[in-house]
């Protein structure tokens, strides 16, 4: 069976940049107050300050920012959440991610194999597609945004 590779949310991230730029997360720009939106906004500016009478146009995200915070989950969330106690539990590590020209903060899961080790406050990382979860069943493969050290310097 084929694989489909699906956005686990459309319209957040593209595989495919501008000028080759790869992956990028996507959001939205407002051209009366150029305040930008992620996730994307679509009907009105939330800012407060806007003058209005602008529209809302996408924008590819910048392609790298720094640390801000981190986690890791090591146990399974107790009910109501859904989890397969069969399923065997991997830890992942979540990571908030001042991103370089936009100056806002993104929340995402690091790459696989990044644990909060390898990470520290003000280190560059740069956005990666990653897998999510993989459906065998219908051979969808759910993709998303994760980050992942430059190796620059903090
Ligand atoms: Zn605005």
């Amino acid at each position: 069976m084929g694989r489909t590779r699906t956005p686990v949310v459309s319209g957040w991230f593209t595989e495919d940049g501008p000028e080759g730029g790869g992956f990028r997360l996507l959001g939205t720009r407002c051209s009366a107050c150029t305040a930008v939106f992620f996730p994307r906004e679509d009907a009105y500016c939330r800012n407060p300050r806007c003058p209005g009478g602008g529209l809302l146009a996408e924008v590819p995200l910048s392609p790298r920012g720094r640390v801000w915070s981190y986690t890791d989950g090591r146990y399974r969330p107790p009910a109501p959440y859904a989890s397969d106690p069969d399923a065997p539990w991997e830890p992942y590590t979540l990571v908030a991610v001042e991103l370089e020209a936009e100056g806002m903060v993104v929340l995402g899961q690091t790459a696989p194999g990044v644990t909060v080790a390898e990470l520290a406050v003000g280190m560059e990382v740069e956005v990666v597609g990653g897998v999510l979860n993989e459906d065998a069943d219908t051979g969808t493969v759910w993709t998303t945004w994760q980050f992942r050290p430059t190796g620059g310097a903090a």
